[in-house]
């Protein structure tokens, strides 16, 4: 080979891998607005809108990043780029990945989320919500049911919310990619929730659980390894494992891909699951387990904590360690009934 000829073939290599590397990027997942600061070191304010001038751009990131480490913070918050004349921002926010318009609310007054859009989407077989919050106005016309592109826009970002004033300059869209945990969330927050009012339906923040978008769009970015939703969900770090005496629940049939083998409950007849949760509350492995394998009646029974992953994230206090012994908090609990109702 001459030394042109060699040079022209590292080239169309280097060509294909790269190729195939913007291939990779950004799937199935995309920016819900035009700032894609995301990926340059060092720029990380540019991209996230921190709580305050003088805290970190982590405090506009998913986890327990409010409240010392104390208060959950389930999307991010990525901040706007263009204003109209009086500073309010114009940014478009686009749907993140194809998908249908599930739900919206147009009266700003009625969450913290302010006007927000849930669109859902099927990647890899699982059911993922992506959620935009504080919006200005929902598009003129979006209609539920509708199906979006990547890319489309959906809404306007804002500043509305009934939790929080948000100042003209840390204006931004909330962003979430979410888990859903009960489609009869409505009948079950009526009957555990008396007094309280659910203005949305099963499109209320408590029944959506959030994954991490910055490590989703982080993981779609490398130009090595293809990404693969599925793979993030199941390889999620442990928080707990807790054992239910209930065999049929929504989450078993949106979320089959999460299901595992066991031949001992193939074979016996399924009597509970034990339920692998991350810090956040979210069920990423889903084992059968057979009436042989289950000891106790316990209707929800805490089977192991990794105190770690407690220590490194308290904010969703699921369990609690009482003495030497971890138990399920309220929350826990609250959160478990909810599942399997
Ligand atoms: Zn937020």
């Amino acid at each position: 080979m001459t030394g042109t000829a060699r040079r022209r073939a590292i080239l169309s290599a280097a060509a294909i891998f790269f190729c195939g590397a913007r291939m990779f990027a950004q799937t199935p997942f995309q920016f819900p607005t035009a700032n894609h600061s995301l990926y340059q070191v060092g720029d990380e304010l540019k991209f996230f809108a921190s709580t305050a001038p003088d805290k970190p751009w982590t405090s506009g990131s998913f986890g327990c990043v409010r409240n010392d480490g104390w208060r959950m913070h389930e999307g991010l918050d990525i901040r706007h780029l263009q204003t109209d004349r009086r500073g309010e921002p114009t940014d478009p926010v686009m749907a993140s990945a194809d998908g249908t318009v599930v739900y919206f609310s147009k009266k700003a007054g009625l969450s913290n989320y302010g006007n927000y859009i849930v669109v859902r989407h099927v990647v890899e077989g699982l059911e993922i919500y992506s959620l935009y919050a504080h919006l200005s106005e929902v598009r003129p016309g979006l209609a539920i049911g509708q199906s979006v592109k990547a890319g489309e826009v959906i809404g306007t970002m804002g500043r509305t919310s009934t939790a929080e004033v948000i100042t003209k300059d840390r204006a931004h869209v909330h962003f979430e990619l979410n888990v859903l945990l009960n489609d009869s969330f409505a009948a079950w927050f009526k009957k555990n929730s008396a007094g309280e009012r659910n203005d949305h339906g099963e499109w209320n923040g408590q029944n959506l659980l959030g994954l991490d978008p910055r490590a989703i769009l982080v993981g779609e970015h490398n130009p090595v390894k293809k990404f693969s939703l599925l793979d993030f969900v199941r390889s999620q770090t442990e928080l707990c494992r807790v054992l239910v005496r209930a065999t049929n629940f929504p989450y078993l049939k949106r979320y089959a891909a999460l299901v595992l083998k066991n031949p001992v409950a193939e074979k016996e007849g399924v009597a509970g699951y034990e339920l692998v949760l991350n810090y956040n509350g979210v069920p990423f492995a889903l084992l059968p387990r057979a009436a042989s394998e289950i000891k106790g009646g316990a209707k929800f029974q805490l089977l192991a904590v990794n105190d770690a992953v407690e220590k490194a994230n308290p904010c969703r206090k699921l369990v609690v360690k009482r003495g030497s012994r971890w138990q399920l908090t309220d929350a826990g609990t609250r959160e478990l009934e909810l599942l399997t109702y």
